[in-house]
């Protein structure tokens, strides 16, 4: 029995990690059977986490967190979560590997996952043209021509980092604005490799065993063009990844977890949220880790207020044989 399961591997997942470790929780992490660091790992420079003032690499900000994390004692699990049972006192979740955990809480930060247009062929073409992430892929576009769609920061990063291998990057997006900052915007306008189209949707992906081109529709007038490329990059935000607690965390309309005012209580006691998966919003790297610091306070108060005699005889041993953090 823990005091702490932590779900989630991103920055939230480790900032409750590092505060519930400091705090003699003695937590456990359950990272992914895939990879460890969610969504960092597959980004380039990070420009805007506090404390590095030449930037650092996403995979180096995460492992770095991962350490410390794992320095005040975190126990990291690399495997998934298949099920979870909030109800009740005890919390019970189980991996992929069949183990079943309990725990007096449960912190929740899973994140969010790339969205998909949506298309016919776009399963079928997936890693043989489309891809979600330019920094897995870009290598195999060296001297090619590519379209990313989205009008986002992730699309504006995405298709210059992708000019570094490609000849030729299309920005397709549907209005005739951006949503991304103005200083990703600068960047992305002021790079010769990439040739921005506007109000366009992306209808079609075609190519039997790669992609050859995609069929796009005006918004303003719906006139149809198809386009030359080898590769498409989709960049058009991420959805929060909620589907294991479906039927037992309330969620809001936006599909984001619904937690207590400013707090990361849901609506099972004992069950915090927190990262992406409660934020339709800010979703950055640095917002994450601060609502993973609120979600292992809130938990770590939770446990406090317990009374001793509720508490499973392990729980309170293991309580007892550890210092207070400093
Ligand atoms: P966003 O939600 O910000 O943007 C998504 C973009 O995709 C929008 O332009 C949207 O269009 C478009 N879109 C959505 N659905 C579709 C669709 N079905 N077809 C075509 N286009 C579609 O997502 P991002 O991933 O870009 O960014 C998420 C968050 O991460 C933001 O807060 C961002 O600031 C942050 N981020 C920060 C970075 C950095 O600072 N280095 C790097 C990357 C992300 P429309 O505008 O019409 O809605």
């Amino acid at each position: 029995m823990r005091q702490v399961i932590i779900i989630g591997s991103g920055p939230a997942g480790y900032t409750a990690a590092i505060y519930a470790a400091r705090a003699s929780l003695s937590p456990v992490l359950i990272a992914s059977s895939v990879e460890a660091g969610g969504e960092l790992m597959k980004t380039t420079e990070v420009e805007n986490y506090p404390g590095f003032a030449e930037g650092i690499q996403g995979p180096e900000l995460m492992i770095a967190m991962q350490a410390q994390a794992e320095r005040f004692g975190t126990e990291i699990i690399l495997d998934d979560v298949v099920k979870l049972e909030l109800e009740g006192d005890i919390k019970r979740v189980t991996l992929g590997n069949g183990d079943v955990h309990e725990a007096l809480t449960v912190i929740f930060a899973t994140g969010s996952a790339y969205r998909k247009l949506g298309l016919e062929d776009e399963e079928r073409l997936s890693g043989h043209g489309i891809s979600w992430c330019a920094t897995c892929d870009g290598f195999f576009f060296r001297q090619k021509t590519i379209a990313v769609v989205g009008g986002g920061d992730s699309a504006m990063e995405e298709a210059t980092f992708l000019t570094r291998f490609a000849d030729k990057v299309y920005l397709i997006h549907r209005k005739d604005t951006l949503r991304a900052s103005k200083a990703m915007q600068e960047r992305a306008f002021s790079n010769p490799k990439i040739e921005f189209l506007w109000n366009k949707e992306v209808k079609h992906v075609y190519g039997d065993e790669l992609v050859t081109g995609i069929g796009m529709v005006d918004t303003q007038d719906g006139t149809e063009t198809t386009l030359d490329v080898s590769g498409l990059f989709v960049a058009i935000g991420a959805d929060p990844r909620t589907h294991l607690v479906h039927g037992q965390l309330d969620l809001n309309p936006d599909g984001t977890i619904a937690v207590e005012g400013r707090s990361s209580r849901t609506n099972i006691v004992g069950v915090f949220a927190a990262g992406d998966v409660i934020d339709p919003t800010y979703r950055q790297a640095v917002t994450a880790a601060g609502s993973g610091t609120v979600a292992a306070l809130d938990a770590e108060h939770y446990l406090a207020a317990l009374p001793k005699e509720a508490l499973p005889k392990e729980v309170v041993a293991q309580a007892d044989t550890q210092p207070a953090a400093v």
